[in-house]
C-alpha cells in the first residue's frame, strides 16, 4: 500500500466511524509510524495489513438488565470487543465506568492488540466493559451487576478463546464476582479470566504487575540514559491500582514520589510519600469514598489537598500518568517541560492526547506509550494463563523476575525499532516493533 492508500484508509476510518474519536486517535497514531515498514513490504500491501489490523474482527454488544438490591430495575450497555486474534486467544481487560462506550473499548482492544503482541507471549486483544457506575454502589449491587453482566458475556469466552481481566473499576473484588458466576454456569474450572484470587487459581504478583512493571520499563530508560531511577522525584496521576503500584516500586527503588491524584484533585507530598503510606492507602482503597482525603488525615507526614487541579504543575524530573485517557493535555505538558520534566511513561492507556506528545518530542522529553510501559499487567495475565493450563502456582520470586525481564526484553525491542540518529522515539519503537510481530502472523496465516 503506498501512502495515497495509506490517505484511502484513513479517510475510509475517519468516514465509516466519525463519531469514535478516541479509536480514530488510536489508530492515526499507529497508522503513521508504520507507513515506511508497511509501504516497503509487498506481503503486508498484498494481504491489506493495515486495514485488517484496524478492524476488530468481532464486536459483542450485550443489554445487561439486572434488579438492584433495592428491587429496583436496571439497564445498562455491555460490550466485548475481540479485536484480533492472530497472536492467540482474545486477551484483555474489562472497564466499568460511566465513560464507556464503543469507541473507548474500540481504542482499547487495538492498543492491546499491539501491547500483547509487544510481551512476546502468545495473546491476541481484546476489551469489554458496560457503561455501569460502580461509585457509591453497595457491595451487592456490584455483586449482583456483576453476575448479570457474565450471564451474557459468558457464552462469548473460554479459556482458548477469549480471556478476559480488570481495568478501572474492575479489580479482584469484581473478578471474584465474575468468575463465580460462569464456573457456576458452565461447571467448570478454567483460567477464563486472569487476576483471579490466589486461592482460586490467581497468580502472585498479578496486582502489581503494570505498576511495579511500570517502574522496571522507567528503570531500563534510565539505565539506556546512563541515569537511575534513586534521587529522581516523580510526579503520579491516579489513586488506583496502577498508581498505587507504580508509587511503591519508585519508592523501593529510592525516588521521591511527589505526588496522587482522582478526578476530584490531587495529593502533594513534598518530602515524598512512605512506603507506609502507600501500602496503607493499598490496603484501604475500597472503604474510602476518597483514599487520598482519607490518606491526609492518617499520615504522620504533612501532606496539600489540591482540589479540581491536576498533579502536572508541581516539579519533577518524572511523570507517571496512571489514571485514564486523554488526561494530560497540551498545557499540562508545557507546565512538565517548564518545570524541568525529563521523562513521561504512561501508566494508563493513552492518558497523554497527541497534542501533549508533540510537546514531549519537540523537547527532548522522553515519551514511553502505555503499550510498551503498562504491558507488564497483561503479561502477568498471560503468566496466569500458563499456569492455570498445568494446574500449579509459581512463587512470587519466580514471577517478579520474569516480570522485569518481560519489561526489558520490551524496552529493547522499542529502543531497537526506535532508534533515530539523536534519540530514541519509543512511541514509534513499540508501533513498529509490535505492528512486525503481528503482520508476520498475518501473512503467515493467510487469509
Ligand atoms: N487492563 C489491563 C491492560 O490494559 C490488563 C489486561 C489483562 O490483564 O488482560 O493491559
Amino acid at each position: 500500500m503506498s501512502t495515497s492508500n495509506f490517505d484511502t484508509l484513513t479517510s475510509f476510518l475517519k468516514t465509516r466511524f466519525h463519531d469514535q474519536a478516541e479509536y480514530l486517535q488510536a489508530t492515526s497514531e499507529v497508522l503513521s509510524d508504520i507507513i515506511p515498514i508497511y509501504s516497503a513490504n509487498e506481503r503486508y500491501k498484498h494481504y491489506d495489513i493495515a486495514r485488517r489490523l484496524c478492524l476488530p474482527e468481532r464486536i459483542i454488544y450485550f443489554t445487561v438488565t439486572w434488579m438492584n438490591s433495592a428491587g429496583e430495575v436496571e439497564v445498562n450497555q455491555g460490550w466485548r470487543v475481540q479485536h484480533n486474534s492472530v497472536m492467540g486467544p482474545y486477551k484483555g481487560g474489562l472497564r466499568f465506568h460511566p465513560s464507556v462506550s464503543l469507541s473507548v473499548l474500540k481504542f482499547l482492544a487495538f492498543e492491546q492488540t499491539f501491547k500483547n503482541a509487544l510481551t512476546g507471549l502468545p495473546m491476541g486483544g481484546g476489551k469489554g466493559g458496560a457503561d455501569f457506575n460502580p461509585k457509591g454502589r453497595n457491595e451487592r449491587d456490584i455483586m449482583l451487576f456483576c453476575q448479570a453482566y457474565m450471564r451474557e458475556l459468558q457464552r462469548h469466552i473460554g479459556e482458548q478463546t477469549d480471556v478476559p481481566a480488570g481495568d478501572i473499576n474492575v479489580g479482584a473484588r469484581e473478578i471474584g464476582y465474575l468468575y463465580g458466576e460462569y464456573r457456576r454456569l458452565n461447571n467448570r474450572f478454567e483460567g477464563v479470566l486472569t487476576g483471579k484470587g490466589l486461592e482460586f487459581g490467581g497468580s502472585h504478583i498479578r496486582t502489581e504487575a503494570t505498576g511495579f512493571g511500570l517502574v522496571y520499563f522507567l528503570d531500563a530508560v534510565c539505565t539506556a540514559q546512563n541515569t537511575t531511577v534513586e534521587g529522581k522525584k516523580v510526579t503520579i496521576s491516579g489513586a488506583g491500582n496502577v498508581a498505587l503500584h507504580a508509587a511503591l516500586k519508585c519508592v523501593h527503588m529510592g525516588a521521591r514520589v511527589l505526588t496522587l491524584s482522582n478526578s476530584r484533585g490531587f495529593l502533594y507530598c513534598e518530602h515524598g510519600y512512605s512506603e507506609n503510606d502507600i501500602n496503607w492507602a493499598i490496603e484501604h482503597a475500597s472503604q474510602y469514598d476518597n483514599i487520598l482525603t482519607a490518606l491526609k488525615e492518617h499520615s504522620q507526614h504533612p501532606m496539600n489537598w489540591y482540589s479540581n487541579e491536576k498533579p502536572w504543575g508541581i516539579k519533577g524530573d518524572i511523570a507517571l500518568p496512571c489514571a485514564t485517557q486523554n488526561e494530560l493535555l497540551e498545557e499540562d505538558a508545557q507546565h512538565l517541560l517548564a518545570h524541568g520534566c525529563q521523562m513521561v511513561l504512561e501508566g494508563a492507556n493513552m492518558p497523554c492526547d497527541q497534542d501533549a506528545q508533540a510537546v514531549f518530542s519537540q523537547n527532548n522529553i522522553t515519551f514511553v506509550p502505555g503499550k510498551a510501559a503498562n504491558a507488564g499487567g497483561v503479561a502477568l495475565s498471560g503468566l496466569e494463563m500458563a499456569q492455570n493450563a498445568v494446574f500449579s502456582q509459581d512463587d512470587r520470586d519466580v514471577l517478579d523476575n520474569k516480570l522485569r525481564s518481560i519489561m526489558q526484553n520490551i524496552h529493547q525491542r522499542c529502543l531497537e525499532e526506535g532508534q533515530t540518529d539523536s534519540n530514541t522515539n519509543y512511541a514509534r519503537g513499540a508501533n513498529i516493533a509490535a505492528f512486525k510481530r503481528l503482520a508476520e502472523a498475518m501473512v503467515a496465516q493467510g487469509v
